[in-house]
């Protein structure tokens, strides 16, 4: 069995829990719990990183003094990034805040921050994908990143938009919107905000198999 656990620094972590918490049933989950410290950190077999701001995100955890364990952890373990968490989790960052910002420097893409505009700009798509089996899913796209490069051949593409969504001249081809790199799963979308639990699904199945 695994523990689950949820980076909880700042945004959408609850909504997270919910969804790992409907999977217990049918899955080998033994606990799901919120992360703040590195005695947190050092319990859990996998960890998501939220959905938030990622600039916000990577500032309490600096302060909080987790920063370098989290650089440590998911280097190693199954982890998934959404949406901030998937800037978090990039080697490159692009579109950022004036000056910069941390990122955990770990999965070989580059990321561009908010590629699909601001708030107002968010949307949602119903996509089919091979790997989640079933009805199309639900895509929430909210202030959105979006994997413009790929930047290591190990790197796998999951899911990309149709061609002409959010795209600018940086991105040749659909944006991608998940990818799976060694034992990292980066998403721009926000599975947690919607009552389909199929891709939380999915990263559990994808730490079992890890651990
Ligand atoms: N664009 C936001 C950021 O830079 C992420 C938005 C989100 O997580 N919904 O952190």
């Amino acid at each position: 069995t695994i523990v689950l656990g949820v980076l909880a620094l700042q945004g959408a972590f609850i909504e997270h829990i919910h969804a790992l918490n409907t999977l217990r049933e049918v899955e080998h989950i033994s606990d799901v719990v919120e992360v703040r410290t590195k005695a947190e950190l050092d319990k859990v077999d996998a960890l998501i990183i939220p959905g938030g701001e990622s600039t916000a995100i990577a500032l309490i955890a600096e302060r909080c003094g987790i920063i370098d364990d989290l650089r440590e952890f998911v280097r190693t373990k199954p982890t998934w990034g959404t949406c901030a968490g998937l800037i978090l989790l990039a080697k490159t960052a692009i579109h950022t805040k004036k000056g910069g910002q941390q990122l955990l420097d770990a999965m070989p893409v580059t990321v561009s921050r908010n590629q699909f505009g601001r708030q107002v700009d968010s949307f949602t798509i119903k996509l089919a994908s091979k790997h989640i089996d079933g009805e199309p899913f639900n895509y929430v796209f909210i202030r959105a990143p979006a994997i413009v490069s790929v930047d290591d051949p190990e790197v796998e593409p999951l899911v990309e938009l149709p061609p002409g969504i959010g795209q600018t001249e940086e991105s040749e081809n659909g944006l991608l919107v998940a990818v799976k790199y060694r034992n990292m799963l980066g998403t721009s979308f926000h599975p947690e905000l919607t009552n389909d639990n199929r891709w939380h699904q999915y990263f559990v199945r994808m730490a079992l198999s890890l651990i």
